[in-house]
């Protein structure tokens, strides 16, 4: 007996990806990656991380420290998470926070706490794939999300009733999104809300990368907007997922979530049940460091991720060949690149690898119907500048050669 056979039926739609395969040569020597979407880790922030470990092991704080603590997070942590997020137009209370394993985990959360077999999540076309591979295990519907008002309520509604089910949630990044690099204007996040109010569903706004602006003017998050409408957060439909992966360290795995408080009663119940909490001494040293520096940090962060970005779509426009279309993004870690229809990412990426060592990741992925296969996500943040013009121009050599 096979024990595959009897595995639930959640199990069929959690597949490894095929990319992950080809992403396992990244480590031959001489490739240029623009794949993963991670921060350059030059710049983490690591001496100001030693003295809080420190701090956190004195023989005052250890108990503390390595001791189980509380599922909602650690206090000072959420409290400093009112605070920045009161400074984007998010008034709420510590008792709106709750601190996550990376924001990855919230998202499992929300699959949990919301898609019953057959309900409908509403998602970019299209959007990180991490949501999808979150989302997956509960076994929903996907049905394409459009912010520009092209679809009426109904036409959502229904399509989920078809499928045997309601519409739950809208998922989506508001600012730089991850693959596209987007970012929504005000009018379709007022949009956003008016569907999700019609439709009556929740919202769910991943704001990974929120902090990581160059240029533009920063919009007020979906949730700020939502507020700003009801008058308090305890009225208001959308749940805000933050992260300190982008900005301090995604190895601390710490991430939160920001909601109407019936909202995080019930994700406190599910993480009790999953991982009863986050790691207290990761959660004490985030604290201290972003008490210290975030804002310094970030700042420089930024900087450096600006420039990086402005030299790849230089380089872009230098030597891409005709036909071939991207993103401007105004900030995050992503320039999404449609190549002419009958390029495949895939083996874009194949051959690639082979002939010009630059690694990228295929779009194919991140679209719930893995539709569109002439797209690839490039992320500038984890190269050098020279890097950066070198594999854009191998890219453009091998693009041109087809
Ligand atoms: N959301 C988006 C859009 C992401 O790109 C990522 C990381 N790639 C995550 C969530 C998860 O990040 P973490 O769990 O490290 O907070």
């Amino acid at each position: 007996m096979s024990l595959q056979q009897i595995f639930a039926t959640r199990a069929a739609r959690m597949k490894a990806s095929e990319i992950r395969e080809l992403l396992k040569l990244l480590d031959q020597p001489g490739i240029i990656s623009f794949a993963g979407g991670i921060p350059d880790a030059a710049l983490f922030p690591a001496d100001a991380f030693a003295e809080a470990f420190a701090d956190a092991l004195t023989p005052e704080r250890q108990a503390l420290a390595l001791q189980y603590s509380v599922s909602e997070g650690y206090l000072p942590l959420r409290q400093w998470i009112v605070g920045e997020m009161a400074r984007i137009g998010i008034a709420c209370d510590v008792d709106n926070v709750l601190i996550t394993s990376g924001s990855q985990q919230a998202l499992d959360y929300l699959g949990k706490l919301f898609l019953s077999p057959g309900d409908t999540a509403l998602v970019g076309w299209p959007t990180y794939l991490g949501a999808l591979a979150a989302f997956n295990a509960y076994e929903p519907h996907y049905d394409q999300l459009n912010v520009n008002g092209n679809r009426t309520v109904e036409s959502y509604v229904e399509a989920a009733e078809k499928n045997g089910g309601t519409v739950k949630f809208a998922y989506l990044s508001a600012d730089f999104a991850n693959p596209t690099g987007e970012t929504l204007d005000r009018a379709a996040r007022e949009h956003l809300l008016d569907l999700a109010e019609g439709a009556d569903c929740a919202v769910i706004e991943d704001a990974a990368y929120q902090s990581l602006r160059y240029d533009g003017e920063a919009i007020p998050p979906i949730l700020a907007l939502e507020i700003a409408r009801k008058g308090n957060i305890e009225n208001c439909r959308t749940i805000y997922c933050g992260s300190f992966s982008k900005t301090l360290s995604p190895g601390l795995r710490v991430g939160w979530v920001v909601a109407a408080q019936p909202v995080i009663s019930q994700m406190v119940l599910l993480k009790q049940a999953a991982d009863l909490h986050s790691s207290t001494i990761n959660q004490m040293a985030v604290c201290e460091v972003a008490e210290r520096c975030f804002d310094d940090h970030v700042a420089r962060i930024r900087e450096v991720y600006h420039r990086r970005r402005d030299v790849m779509l230089e380089a872009l426009a230098t030597y891409m060949p005709e036909g071939v279309e991207w993103t401007r993004p105004e900030g995050g870690m992503f320039v999404w690149i449609t190549l002419p229809e009958e390029v495949d990412g895939a083996d874009l990426l194949a051959r690639s690898l082979e002939t010009e060592k630059v690694a990228f990741v295929p779009g194919r992925a991140f679209f719930a119907d893995a539709s569109n296969g002439n797209t690839i996500r490039l992320s500038f943040s984890a190269m050098k500048e020279e890097l950066i013009v070198e594999g854009i121009q191998r890219l453009g050599r091998l693009l041109r050669g087809l």
